[in-house]
């Protein structure tokens, strides 16, 4: 994703990927996430009795390719996406008639392109977008097939927001905001500096504010502009909210990508985040660290351990009591 003509976004991205927990973020806990939150959200809102947010406002965006339908999707079907099953939009680049019947009207098939380029990618990011805005919901998130999404968290973090407002909440991937040459609004001889959240820890976005987006987002638009700024799919996005926008990102503790070291999360508070990612089993393994049911052979990733913690009495967790 970072073989990008724009130069200070290469740096930007070489100096993402170290993954070493250099990121000034990657430990604090989610009782520090957003201390003023309440009062900005009541204040701008007006009214304390609003109808409480429920599954099936959000719409998840899953963005995988057909190589990865076995070996990613199966875990995500077996895990998470059981208790989100109505919500959760699989968007792939390949028809898979597994995958159809296990998920009918829920999978996506973009006729995008296999490879993993940018192109390729900005146009998943695209058809994401335009379904979820036919979709009518009041929350967009994406995610990528490798995140685990604690579902009861996710409800409970939006909750706290109103999704007529402008409101764009994940995680940045740098501590320090991107710098691009502006080839939308004027000619690239000047650059602008936003932050964007890391897709690979997942993003959400309102409805209000995907709305705003639609000159620049929809119906093909996205990859125009992709194109113009020569960024990734969540670069670009955060270029259309922020330097288009001018709308701030909410900065999250409680999203997690496979950059920083998730084995750095406290074990304790594991089950409190929002997403949950996993990295490198190859050489050097990068997961969260927790016990459970099942050992680093058994759950690599981790996620079938957390899913036994959070939903015990799944019928494949094994149960406490030995009958
Ligand atoms: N992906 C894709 N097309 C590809 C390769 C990857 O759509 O050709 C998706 C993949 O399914 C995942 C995301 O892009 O949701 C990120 O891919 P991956 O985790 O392999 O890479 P990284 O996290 O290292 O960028
Ligand atoms: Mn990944």
């Amino acid at each position: 994703m970072c073989q990008e003509e724009n130069f200070q976004t290469l740096q930007a991205c070489l100096s993402d990927t170290q993954g070493d927990g250099k990121h000034t973020d990657s430990q604090t806990g989610p009782k520090e996430d957003f201390p003023h939150r309440a009062g900005v959200v009541v204040g701008a809102g007006g009214s304390r009795s609003r109808t409480p947010l429920e599954l099936k406002d959000i719409f998840i965006a899953v963005k995988t390719t057909r190589k990865y339908h076995k070996s990613r999707l199966d875990l995500l079907f077996q895990t998470w996406v059981s208790k989100a099953k109505e919500q959760t939009f699989i968007f792939t680049d390949g028809e898979d008639q597994e995958l159809r019947r296990r998920a009918g009207a829920n999978v996506v098939n973009t006729n995008c392109s296999a490879a993993h380029t940018r192109q390729a990618l900005c146009c998943k990011m695209s058809v994401e977008y335009d379904k979820f805005i036919e979709s009518q919901r009041k929350w967009f998130c994406h995610m990528d097939d490798d995140n685990y999404v604690i579902v009861p968290s996710l409800l409970k973090l939006l909750s706290s927001f109103q999704h007529t407002q402008d409101v764009y909440l994940g995680r940045p991937s740098l501590d320090h905001p991107i710098e691009a040459a502006e080839r939308v609004k004027s000619d690239g001889s000047v650059s602008v500096k936003f932050w964007f959240a890391t897709g690979g820890a997942g993003f959400c976005i309102s409805r209000g504010l995907a709305l705003k987006m639609s000159p620049w987002a929809s119906l093909g638009n996205f990859i125009s502009t992709a194109e113009k700024i020569r960024l990734p799919d969540d670069c670009t996005i955060g270029y259309i909210i922020e330097a288009l926008l001018e709308v701030t990102l909410t900065h999250t503790h409680l999203f997690h990508s496979h950059l920083e070291n998730l084995q750095r999360l406290p074990t304790d508070t594991v089950l409190e985040q929002v997403t949950l990612s996993y990295g490198g089993f190859e050489n050097r393994r990068n997961v969260v660290s927790i016990g459970g049911a099942f050992s680093l052979v058994e759950d690599p990733s981790r996620f079938k351990t957390v899913h036994c913690l959070l939903y015990p009495e799944t019928d494949w967790c094994p149960s406490k009591a030995h009958h």
